[in-house]
């Protein structure tokens, strides 16, 4: 490695050689002029040097930062869906109902095995996408998606009580119903939808087992059908 006396060879001899003169006396003026002129050329040069690499350590920064930005977003999102995934939407459950009550939708794609099956595994992908993009629409800002299987969501709705968690619901499955996906036109994608509710500090388990009741209770009357348990 290069050491610093090494990196700054001309500098520290024309240090050297200034702090002589310095000390002598009774030159010609033109000797210390001359000496001046090296002196503040190098001076200038260093400072030319010291910007630019403020410049290079400030960009390193931004690029630093913008890395972490990027990772942090995929550690905790799906990046199929780019909806959250299952461990940061269980964080913010467990948040939520430390802060207050909420409402969870486990939404669960109905016979989706046979569209995958028909169209091959992409295009069951792109479904999943589709469908999701779908949703968006029909979550308020307050609350959050997340995916926490293959083709299975809940819908987070911090702040919410029972009665409101299931008109947002019966508002995601109407919206499923009210024409295909554009990807899929000649047919209506549907899902099962389990509604739970718990007021502060609850449990998250019993909360997620309750949608998945629901959910389930939902399949078993006939799938495109909102229950709540
Ligand atoms: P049900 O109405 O009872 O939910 O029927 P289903 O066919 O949707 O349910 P099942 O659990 O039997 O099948 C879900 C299928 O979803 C099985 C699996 O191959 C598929 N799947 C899971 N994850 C993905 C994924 O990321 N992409 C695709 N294309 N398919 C997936
Ligand atoms: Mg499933
Ligand atoms: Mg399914």
């Amino acid at each position: 490695m290069t050491s610093l006396d090494e990196l700054f060879t001309a500098e520290s001899a024309i240090l050297q050689d200034n702090r002589e003169l310095a000390e002598t006396q009774g030159l010609e003026a033109e000797v210390y002029r001359d000496a001046l002129i090296k002196l503040t050329a190098h001076y200038q040069k260093i400072m030319n040097e010291s910007y630019r690499l403020i410049r290079r350590s400030d960009r390193a920064e931004r690029d630093l930062n913008q890395l972490n930005e990027r990772l942090a977003y995929e550690a905790t999102h799906d990046p199929l869906t780019q909806v959250f995934n299952r461990s940061a939407i269980i964080d913010q459950i467990t948040k939520a109902l430390n802060t207050g009550e909420a409402g969870l939708i486990l939404l669960d794609i109905d016979h989706f095995k046979a569209i995958n099956d028909q169209y091959g595994h992409p295009a069951g992908d792109a479904v999943i996408c589709g469908l999701i993009r779908r949703i968006e629409q029909s979550v308020p800002d307050l609350g959050s998606i997340g995916r926490v299987g293959g083709e299975e969501f809940t819908i987070l709705l911090p702040r919410y009580t029972k009665a409101q968690s299931v008109i947002v619901a019966g508002y995601i499955h109407a919206l499923l119903n009210a024409s295909p996906l554009d990807l899929l036109p000649n047919q209506l994608v549907t899902a099962s939808l389990g509604v739970s509710w718990g007021k502060q500090n609850s449990s998250f388990d019993t909360l997620y087992n309750d949608a998945d009741t629901a959910m389930y209770e939902a399949k078993r009357r006939g799938r495109n059908r909102v229950h709540c348990g």
